[in-house]
């Protein structure tokens, strides 16, 4: 491979192994995790050590998302499933790993510490290497928006990947927050991969009830009481609630298969509708066209300057 082929415009894999242990947020279950180089075009790909070979593999892509209640899990046709896959995810694509093998011996990645900082800094320890093939490009044409009751999320044009979220909570701790950034892996690891998951004190018991939450402790969730958080230490961020909520939606639209030219405005929105306006967007290809990063960049970055989606984020 020569030098010339060491640009964003190829894709990449994991120049050698990665490996995690933990336990998973939800089932509260011990899991070991190694992420692997992949064949180019593959995209990230689960693969169950723990059940049958022939049932292991499960494809991370929006159409096999099959749960989205506090986190996002991926089925196969076997019904094995993969969950919690969120943060891994945001941690793939921001460090720009387009195709990955990822073995785990259980039903939930590893929580860690409730952010994906752990996940981009042994990913950027590893490197990457180019691959042969190109890489693609989703570029959003038009806007397409999802909305349910009070919340909404959707795509807008942009010459680039850009998140612009918003959460606003009853618990003064949180309020209304607003993050808004162009997606690099330069602006993602100092500003949001260390942003932590979080919860409700009040809500806990009925998780607990329906098997939710049971690995969660304060060492890898900020938990809200009322007006205040529990955790000793406090805050990382003092937004870092809607920062977290941007890895998030990271994570999820990394599911799309491409890195999404074009600005996602999500408000109030969570996985579901995350998931949601993504499947709305994949499902009506008069909202995006396939390209290429090398043609993305060139072509599509000229024509739309910011002021344009300004306007039209006045026009929701
Ligand atoms: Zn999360």
């Amino acid at each position: 491979m020569n030098l010339t082929q060491h640009t964003p415009y190829y894709q990449h894999t994991l120049a050698g192994p990665v490996h995690f242990v933990g336990r998973g947020l939800h089932s509260g279950k011990p899991a070991s995790m190694t992420l692997l180089p992949a064949e180019t075009d593959s995209g990230y790909v689960f693969e169950r050590l723990d059940v049958e070979p022939g049932q292991q593999v499960i494809a991370a892509r929006w159409h096999s998302v099959t749960d989205t209640r506090l986190s996002t899990t991926v089925t196969n046709g076997f019904g094995i499933s993969v969950s919690t896959i969120e943060h891994l995810m945001a941690a793939l694509a921001a460090c720009a790993v387009d195709n990955a093998r990822i073995l785990i011996d259980g039903p939930e990645v590893p929580i860690m510490d409730g952010s994906a900082k752990t996940f981009v800094e042994r990913i950027q320890a590893e490197g990457l290497i180019p691959q042969r093939q190109e890489r693609r490009a989703l570029v959003i044409t038009n806007p397409v928006w999802t909305h349910e009751r009070d919340k909404y999320a959707g795509f807008m044009p942009c010459p680039r990947p850009w998140f612009d979220v918003t959460i606003d909570f009853k618990s003064r701790i949180i309020g209304k927050q607003n993050y808004s950034m162009p997606l690099t892996e330069a602006l993602f690891s100092s500003q949001i991969a260390a942003a932590r998951t979080f919860g409700f004190e009040d809500q806990l018991a009925t998780l607990q009830s329906l098997g939710l939450a049971r690995g969660g402790s304060l060492r890898n969730a900020i938990l809200v009481a009322g007006d205040d958080v529990v955790n000793e230490d406090g805050l990382r961020y003092q937004d870092e609630f809607v920062r977290h909520k941007l890895l998030d939606a990271v994570g999820d639209l990394a599911l799309a298969g491409a890195p999404i030219f074009g600005r996602f405005v999500g408000h109030c929105s969570g996985h579901h509708l995350n998931n949601q306006v993504l499947r709305n967007l994949m499902r009506n290809s008069r909202f995006w066209t396939l390209t290429t990063v090398r043609e993305a960049t060139e072509q599509w970055g000229s024509m739309i300057d910011d002021s344009t989606y300004e306007e039209m984020l006045e026009s929701i």
